[in-house]
């Protein structure tokens, strides 16, 4: 049941909205009079894009791919922003009330920046974003008093169970994880495993690179420096437990023995209208949870020895610096790689594991330290991608 609907529709930008979570979200608008469109960003579906902005009566839109920016203008009348600064151009002239952030990769963080560095509220889906410059991210929040709402269903889910809890209550704070296709398999059984196998994610569906990040579960490692930076809480108070059925999005441990938990059928569509819509809550096509039809939950701990990547993010989270950053760099190259058949699964993490050891992390002193870090974590881990080869 609503309780309170907004006298003016809120001004959503949309980024990365041909991807998976861009498409839900426009679902979600689509759902609401309280939530207008006002652009729409893509790296290089034009096509999708031109035509998401004229279902949504939008007339300015960003790509980013040279070839696309080149074509779009055919397919759609109003304004096409070019390149990274044309995006930075699109969230300041926008109007926006929010930014859904749905990019993927390190390249949401330049736009995660221009949003908060201009007092816009953020709803953040590019968990890189955090990963990769949690700190400034956070401190440029803080000051300019913006808002960074999580999209991703664990955080959307720990932001829900943090909102009535007093600072100091709060023991632990525990992720979630499917455990993704491999579940139960021992390193050996991965070697040879397909594309096709690994994108074969259980409970969700996603783009291509997070459903590789679920299959070696640097996806949890990602959100476990995602969830230090968002609720401020220190490492050794964040664990994380497999529980396959994707019902218990995660869960709180309080100071007197209580634990809360935030379930539902997994649909991304739920996280995503609550941040779109926060601090209100909206009536979704979502079934109800039958824990009685489900019978039974189950969790078991992380076989950490046949999936590395979470403790190599535990322990680049921990050193801090440009550490997150240079094992995000190191993994999306190395996806890249494994999705373009040029390594097997098995050597996503080595080249993590290897591009970390060349480059120890430093002090992050500006943004530009970040975007240079990313860059050399990208040459290393590329010679060591075409040496695993
Ligand atoms: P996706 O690959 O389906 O979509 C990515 C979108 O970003 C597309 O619109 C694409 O055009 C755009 N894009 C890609 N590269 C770009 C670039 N260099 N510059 C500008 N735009 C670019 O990805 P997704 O699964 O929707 O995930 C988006 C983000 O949300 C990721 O950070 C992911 O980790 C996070 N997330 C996704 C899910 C999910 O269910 N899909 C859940 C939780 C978190
Ligand atoms: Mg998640």
């Amino acid at each position: 049941m609503r309780q309170t609907v907004a006298d003016v529709a809120r001004r959503i930008l949309i980024l990365g909205s041909t991807g998976s979570i861009g498409v839900q979200a426009l679902d979600v608008v689509g759902r609401s009079e309280d939530l207008e469109v006002v652009g729409l960003s893509a790296d290089r579906s034009w096509e999708a894009l031109a035509a998401q902005a004229h279902a949504a009566g939008v007339t300015r839109v960003a790509l980013s791919d040279p070839e696309a920016i080149e074509r779009a203008p055919a397919a759609f009348d109003g304004e096409v922003l070019a390149g990274p600064e044309g995006l930075v151009e699109l969230i300041l002239d926008s109007g926006a009330d929010l930014v859904l952030n749905a990019i993927v990769g390190s390249a949401g963080l330049g736009p995660s920046v221009a949003t908060l560095g201009e007092g816009i509220d953020l709803a953040l889906a590019n968990k890189e974003s955090l990963v990769v410059g949690g700190d400034l991210v956070m401190q440029l929040a803080e000051a300019t008093g913006a808002r960074v709402i999580p999209v991703d269903s664990e955080h959307s889910a720990l932001h829900q169970l943090l909102a009535g809890e007093a600072p100091g209550t709060v023991d632990k704070l525990v992720l979630t994880a499917s455990g993704g296709p491999f579940r139960g398999r021992t390193r050996d059984e991965l070697a040879d495993v397909t594309i096709a196998e690994a994108l074969n994610h259980p409970t969700w569906a996603m783009g291509g690179k997070i459903t590789i990040d679920s299959a070696t579960l640097m996806n949890k490692g990602l959100e476990v420096i995602e969830a230090h930076h968002l609720f401020g809480v220190p490492y050794d108070r964040l664990d994380v437990v497999v529980h396959p059925q994707s019902i218990v999005h995660s869960y709180v441990q309080l100071c007197d023995g209580s634990s809360l938990a935030h379930l539902g059928y997994p649909d991304m569509r739920v996280p995503i209208a609550y941040a779109l819509h926060h601090p209100e809550r909206v009536e979704l096509p979502v079934r109800a949870l039958d824990l009685a039809e489900l019978g039974a939950l189950t969790f078991e701990p992380v076989d950490e020895e046949t999936f590395p990547a979470l403790g190599l993010a535990r322990a680049a989270g921990r050193s801090g610096g440009t550490a997150p950053c240079v094992l995000n760099a190191a993994n999306e190259v190395a996806v890249h790689a494994f999705l373009g058949g040029r390594i097997g699964f098995l050597a996503i993490a080595d080249v993590i594991a290897g591009t970390l050891d060349r480059l120890p992390g430093g002090p992050v002193r500006a943004f530009d330290t970040l975007y240079d870090a990313d860059r050399d974590a990208r040459a290393i881990a590329a010679v060591l991608v075409d040496e695993a080869a």
